[in-house]
């Protein structure tokens, strides 16, 4: 958004004085730069990467100094990770084009900024030379945001690597990699071998070309529909030959997907899959002709393939939803300052709701699985105490501090928040199945899914610069759902999604013949759970706020030593409960820091309900028709 200037009461001539300074400034703007990015890894285990920017600049041209940024977050991952952090060495100078005889001189260059670098470059403009900007950048993390060099492979995603010129992310940019001897680049924008050129529309494009550099990745192709798909996987692990077979089954994602939506917009897609077998990384990241996966294990340990394919039927289904389709604030962005989007809970939430039931449709999964996975994600929403604080459009715009960020400061979020991604799931599914019913199967969230597209990026004029149509606002994605439901719908969006209540499960479940059981987890409610990251005591690791434990005054970091006189330990304390009532007391004694503690507990009703979904034996052949139509989308 942008903070919108009140000239309302200002002199007239100040008026035309500032709409006169804003033309000739937007004049300066739209004069397009020629820019190529020069990237090189020439040492590799020092996980630099070293850029150069080269800038043209035209003859006749007004600019005296060139401002370079470092983006604060890049697109998909919504925390800030302040990417200028990484930068060193940051110097610019004129150089020489080829056939021009000048001696190189070094630019004078001021940080203005956390993430913004000054050149001044007056000097070079009657000298025809090109200003050219470099820079390392330290990289070593393997994931969908940010990018990794080592003596294995270089694997980048732009926004963390790449500056831009401030005023012309608009411009077409030129990149040239320059890699080890025996490494081969791919990216989703490789039309060639041995490729080491692109050209790229603007910077946004740029960055959207995440890119694998190693001598031993390999590539496995298919053609469905008259589209090419890459399968590039660089294993660190054994992959127990389960390649091929997965490559088909990503083939049965990309046919089931497509079935939906209709033909994707490219020739050509690259699944970018890393199996890094080290435990800990774990990622993907939607791209507009590619995907980065990332699994911690390797191909052949058990559920990795699995975990792949569930990876994989989520980014793919983002070739439409968000890449393309998406709100209105998600491109082009401003990477001074962090996202702000109430539409998180339909591009994240309603794709991790599709990425599910396509396993179903592609015939990957049976019904059990699926009705396992939903029921699991309607028990994460309802029984997070942020369920009832926190909306899903308020969701949506907490991504800066729930998508992965870090906090150097204590928070009561997991108390406040919930995720966009398991809300606007559970959001999905029911209105998928209310407008089945509702329609006695004539239309469905599919239907709502493909007006959407149709209407905002098939068919809308380009609002911008960067891609083609428009993004939608909330009440655009409202309206739909309403003409497609053929009533007003406008109370699901007041109740459910701009509001806390739950969505009507039963009602929901019931349109398709389905029943939707509730059953406590345990027999009296407390309202702790452990710190699973401590194995030798039971350290409370969270406490609800509406619940016994905290009318006990217990705390996280508490350590329950004793529960009513008998010893707790780690695996013993549901046993212990199981000998209560709600309503019963119960002594505690507590280790607090230095200090014991002795208190009690007065025990409450279950408070943790499991929630699963069964189907109902008895139900009339119509409901199970709708749901023959909804597990299969035919
Ligand atoms: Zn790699
Ligand atoms: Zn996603």
């Amino acid at each position: 958004m942008i903070e919108r200037i009140r000239v309302q009461g200002a002199h007239i001539a100040c008026l035309s004085l500032l709409l006169l300074a804003t033309s000739v400034a937007a004049l300066a703007q739209e004069q397009p730069l020629h820019i190529k990015y020069w990237l090189a890894m020439s040492h590799p285990n020092s996980h630099l990467f070293e850029v150069t920017i080269e800038v043209g600049l035209p003859a006749d041209t007004r600019i005296s100094s060139l401002d370079f940024q470092m983006p604060k977050w890049s697109p998909g991952r919504y925390a800030v990770f302040d990417f200028a952090k990484n930068l060193q060495e940051v110097r610019a100078r004129g150089a020489c084009p080829a056939g021009l005889d000048c001696s190189p001189i070094n630019l004078t260059i001021t940080r203005l900024d956390d993430q913004t670098w000054r050149a001044q470059v007056g000097s070079v403009k009657p000298t025809g030379m090109s200003v050219m900007f470099s820079y390392k950048v330290f990289a070593n993390d393997l994931s969908g945001t940010f990018s990794e060099l080592d003596s294995r492979h270089a694997n980048f995603n732009g926004g963390c690597i790449f500056m831009y010129v401030v005023n012309h992310k608009q411009d077409p940019v030129a990149l040239s990699i320059n890699s080890p001897k025996d490494w081969r680049i791919v990216n989703g924008r490789t039309e060639k071998p041995d490729q080491s050129e692109w050209q790229f529309p603007n910077w946004d494009i740029m960055t959207d070309t995440p890119t694998e550099i190693a001598p031993d990745w390999t590539e496995d192709d298919f053609k469905f529909d008259g589209k090419q798909y890459h399968v590039v996987v660089h294993s660190m692990g054994n992959e127990g030959s389960k390649r091929p077979a997965l490559v088909r089954d990503i083939e049965k994602i990309v046919r089931t997907e497509t079935a939906m939506w209709g033909a994707p917009e490219f020739d050509s897609y690259t699944f970018l899959i890393h199996f890094a077998n080290d435990h800990h990384s774990s990622d993907g990241m939607e791209h507009l002709t590619s995907t980065q996966i990332i699994e911690s294990g390797a191909l052949a340990d058990p559920g990795m393939y699995e975990d792949t394919l569930d990876a994989i039927a989520h980014e793919f289904f983002h070739v439409w939803n968000v890449k393309r389709l998406r709100p209105i604030e998600l491109g082009p962005w401003d990477f001074t300052r962090p996202a702000n989007t109430r539409g998180l809970w339909i591009a994240e939430g309603i794709t991790n709701y599709y990425g599910h039931l396509m396993q179903r449709r592609a015939g990957l999964w049976d019904d059990a699985k699926l009705f396992g996975t939903l029921g699991a994600q309607i028990t994460e929403i309802e029984n997070a105490p942020g369920s009832r604080l926190m909306s899903a459009e308020e969701s949506s715009l907490s991504a800066p501090f729930i998508d992965d960020a870090v906090h150097a400061q204590q928070t009561n979020l997991a108390n406040t928040s919930i995720s966009y991604y398991p809300k606007g799931e559970v959001l999905g599914l029911v209105l998928d199945l209310l407008l089945r019913g509702k329609t006695g199967g004539r239309a469905s969230l599919d239907d709502v899914m493909r007006r959407m597209y149709e209407e905002f990026y098939l068919k809308s004029p380009n609002a911008t610069y960067y891609l083609r149509g428009r993004g939608y606002r909330p009440e655009d994605f409202e309206r739909i759902v309403s003409e497609v439901a053929a009533g007003d719908m406008s109370d699901f969006f007041k109740r459910y999604v701009r509001d806390v209540e739950s969505p009507p499960y039963e009602e929901a479940f019931a349109q398709v013949g389905l029943r939707f059981v509730r059953e406590p987890r345990q027999p009296v409610g407390v309202g702790i759970s452990a710190d699973e990251s401590d194995k030798s005591n039971y350290t409370i690791g969270r406490v609800r706020p509406d619940s016994p434990a905290a009318v006990a005054g217990l705390e996280v970091g508490d350590r329950l030593m004793f529960f009513g006189g008998l010893k707790v330990t780690p695996t013993n304390f549901l046993r212990l409960l199981s000998r209560y009532k709600p309503g019963e007391r119960a002594a505690l004694i507590v280790q607090r820091g230095a200090r014991t503690v002795q208190t009690s507990i007065t025990l409450g009703e279950p408070q943790i309900l499991n929630y699963r979904i069964e189907e109902m034996k008895d139900a009339p052949a119509e409901t199970k028709a709708l749901r023959a139509a909804w597990l299969s989308g035919k």
